[in-house]
């Protein structure tokens, strides 16, 4: 399976695409984009089962999934991705199974591993974008860290009980915040859905819109450095504005020149 050229649609691409071709803010070069991009899900769960297949859908030319966890029979409510019959398989292959059925025409990379500093070190320099679709903070800060020494752009996605948080960092440009900006460098705090309960519909709304802000980014359709903060009770967000940090001890001295 090799990445599709965007330049060349036959007919059935064509046919699967016509819908977003339509827009005038997407049209072929829309797709052409698509079709050249690499994006890097973090974690293949609740956030990711929405973002993936709809990335999948659109035609984003690679996706590379990371997550070293197994379908467990709790997590199918909000996983949508997953079918009862994967109960038991890896995460990482069993959302790129439902990937590839969806669309023959992207590659995808499952890796049943954790995403610590080495892999990302690895990994990163090979794609365009991130969403950090990950549960945890250690791993939230690895990504963050790995994102700002290589200047990628990353939409980090999070719910847990009835609320849902959304952010894009686009690391490319030097005055961007990062997640440690808004959120400090800690690794305490982890809050686990398997403690604090979660409804299916609000990650899926949260990562349906990490989806939404990945293909605006990667056909440059200018997107807000904002915090959004997502209100299941009453179905209402709200916005926090956020600045780069210049004491941040992640992005704080970006003179530093950038790893070979
Ligand atoms: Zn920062």
């Amino acid at each position: 399976m090799s990445d599709y050229d965007g330049d060349a649609l036959n007919d059935e691409q064509l046919l699967r695409y016509s819908r977003q071709l339509l827009l005038e803010e997407f049209d072929l070069d829309g797709q052409q984009a698509l079709a050249g991009a690499r994006v890097l899900l973090i974690g293949c769960g609740g956030l990711a089962s929405p973002a993936a297949l709809y990335l999948a859908g659109a035609g984003v030319g690679r996706l590379l999934l990371v997550d070293d966890d197994r379908v467990d029979r709790s997590n199918l409510h909000r996983q949508v991705a997953f079918r009862d019959g994967q109960v038991g398989d890896g995460k990482a292959e069993a959302l790129a199974s439902q990937l590839r059925a969806l669309n023959p025409d992207v590659a995808v990379e499952p890796h049943a591993t954790r995403a610590d500093p080495a892999w990302l070190e690895q990994h990163l320099p090979r794609v365009d974008l991130v969403l950090d679709c990950s549960d945890n903070f250690a791993t939230r800060q690895a990504v963050n860290a790995a994102c700002v020494a290589h200047r990628r752009p990353l939409i980090s996605g999070a719910a847990i009980r009835l609320d849902g948080q959304l952010a894009v960092f686009d690391l490319r440009r030097p005055d961007s915040a990062c997640y440690a900006c808004v959120y400090g460098d800690g690794t305490d705090g982890d809050l686990a859905c398997s403690e604090a309960g979660i409804l299916g519909p609000v990650v899926g709304t949260v990562g349906t819109l990490q989806a939404l802000l990945a293909i605006h980014l990667l056909t440059g359709t200018p997107v807000a450095p904002v915090l959004r903060l997502f209100d299941g009770r009453t179905l209402s967000w709200r916005e926090v504005a956020f600045k780069k940090d210049p004491g941040c001890p992640v992005c704080g001295d970006r003179s530093k020149p950038l790893p070979a």
